[in-house]
Order: structure tokens, then sequence, then C-alpha cells
């Protein structure tokens, strides 16, 4: 049985301790597997602890055909390089990656408290304390991805996973790009694209802080703010920004004014990540440790 246990370094070979210390080939052996964590599009997750160190990851074990048959092969190789080199209590890290001849294995951080979207599915609706301590910890992760070039294009509640204290991890690079252009590529989830993706228009690091948005209504109201049931009328509703805030559950004018100035058409009109974390409805509601403790909202 594979528990999590206090942790001397923060990676299991140790490398952070000792940067220089050269990377390590893993192997299978290398690891002794426990419980299923989930199951994902292409393989499972499972928790495991590397035997040296006794320290304890996820195992994200991706079956090769099932790759190749979806063509991410690149996406993957994309993911693995943006991912592994990321380093924020609020970005889950990715240890490092090994294969055999029919699966890939990645060595992922383990976030203990699992999938943020169930917590919110539990519980319907996030309160206006938990709902800044979120919001607040993901603008500072998603600053320092920007200030690194790293778009991660796919920010919501399935992607983000929960940490033993309770912090935020984003999780799922998936649809990320290291990028120094504007990018065209049409990616992420409907319910929170951006109107520019929608478009088919370039899109740039505006496309994250247009996420955070529709986080934080859905966080507040249980639902994204788009929502419809044919998917070409949520497309209309992004590009017109069609944003009505239900009567119930009653909610701040402040926590309104942010989401109002994250859903902006024009992309370079968003409020700066920078300038959100000082908006008063952050500096009112979020606790400073970007840990939300308690599992009640
Ligand atoms: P994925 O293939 O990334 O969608 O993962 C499938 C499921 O495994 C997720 O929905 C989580 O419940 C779980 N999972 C994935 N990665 C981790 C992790 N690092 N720590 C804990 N649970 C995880």
């Amino acid at each position: 049985m594979v528990e999590a246990t206090d942790r001397k370094s923060a990676a299991p070979d140790g490398s952070d301790e000792n940067p220089k210390k050269e990377e390590r080939r893993w192997t299978l052996a290398d690891f002794d597997i426990g419980k299923p964590l989930g199951r994902g599009k292409f393989g499972n997750v499972y928790l495991a602890r590397e035997r040296k160190s006794k320290y304890v990851v996820a195992l994200k074990v991706l079956f090769k055909n099932q790759l190749q048959q979806s063509q991410v092969e690149h996406q993957l190789r994309r993911e693995i390089e943006i991912q592994s080199h990321l380093r924020h209590p609020n970005i889950l890290r990715l240890y490092g990656y090994f294969y055999d001849q029919t699966r890939v294995y990645l060595i992922l951080e383990y976030a203990a408290r699992g999938e943020l979207y169930k917590e919110l599915q539990r519980c319907r609706v996030f309160g206006e304390k938990r709902a800044a301590t979120y919001i607040a910890s993901l603008a500072r992760a998603l600053m320092y991805c920007h200030e690194k070039h790293v778009i991660h294009r796919d920010i919501k509640p399935e992607n983000l996973l929960v940490g033993m204290k309770g912090e935020l991890k984003i999780a799922d690079f998936g649809w990320s790009v290291h990028t120094f252009n504007r990018r065209r590529t049409m990616c992420g989830t409907l319910d929170y694209l951006p109107p520019e993706m929608v478009e088919s228009k370039e899109h740039d690091a505006g496309v994250d802080i247009w996420s955070l948005g529709i986080l934080c209504y859905e966080f507040l109201f249980g639902s994204p703010p788009f929502e419809a049931k044919m998917t070409s009328d949520t497309y209309k509703r992004i590009t017109r920004v069609d944003l009505k805030f239900p009567p119930k559950p009653v909610i701040s004018a402040a926590a309104k004014d942010l989401i109002c100035q994250l859903l902006v058409k024009d992309s370079s009109q968003r409020l700066p990540l920078k300038q959100l974390l000082v908006h008063p409805w952050i500096l009112a509601n979020a606790d400073p440790s970007g840990i939300y403790g308690s599992f009640v909202s």
C-alpha cells in the first residue's frame, strides 16, 4: 500500500536539493504501484512510490496505440516539454517520463485531494472567499507561465487538481503552447473559449485571462456564463459577450465587477493579472496563503 509521507525534497530524484544532478532514467521497476487514482482518455493514473526515496507520486500510464490513433503524440511531447520546466506551487509538477514498447509513463506530483471539478459538483457553488482564493492563486500561476511565454489555453475545473493542503494545482498542459507569436489554432473546451478563438482569430495570453473570468463565474454561480443547449448558441453568446448575472445566489457587486473586467471582447482590454491581484474583491476575500483548507464552501 502506498501512502503519502513527509518528504525531504520536492522531487523523487532529489533534483530540487541538488539541481545540477543529472536527469535520471526511470523504469517501471523503480516504482511500487498503488491504488488507481483515475481514468483518463488515453490511460490510467495510479498512486505510486519511488522505491529508493519513498517519494509518493501519481504515475500516469498512457497507451501508445491510443495516442497514435488520436494523433496526439505531438501534443504529448509539447505537454512534457512545457510542464517539466515549470516550477510553481500552483502548477502540478511533472518530474519525468519513461516508456516501454506499448506505454508512456508520466511521473507527476500527487494531488491528494483530487479533482476540483468533483468538489464543485459536490458543493454546487463556492463561497466568495473560496472562489477568490482560487482565482488569486491561479492568477499567480498564470503570471508565472506568461512570463515564461507559456499560455495554458485550457483552464477549466476539469484541469485543476487540489493538493494536500487545499491548494490548487493547474494540470494538463496538453493544449498549452510555448509562444513568442500570436496563434490561430482552435483548441480548448467550448464554454471556456474566448471570442477570438471562437472566431479563429489570432490569440495570445489574454485567452487565459478570459478563462479566469469564466471560471470565477462558474465557481460563484455553478455553471459557465455562456452555456446554451445548442453549440451554435454558445458560440453566439460568447462572441456577443452576452453576460447575465442570475439573481440567486446573491453575489457581491465587487465579484461581478471583476468578472466584467475579465470577460471583455477585446483581449487587450482585459484586466491584467497583476491588477487582478489587487482588485478590491480579491483583496477583501482571497486568503493570502492561497490555501482554502476547509471543505465547507
Ligand atoms: P487524466 O488522464 O489526467 O484526465 O487523469 C484521470 C484522473 O486521474 C483525473 O481525473 C484525476 O481524478 C486523477 N489524477 C490525474 N492526475 C492526478 C494527480 N497528479 N494526482 C491525483 N489524481 C490525479
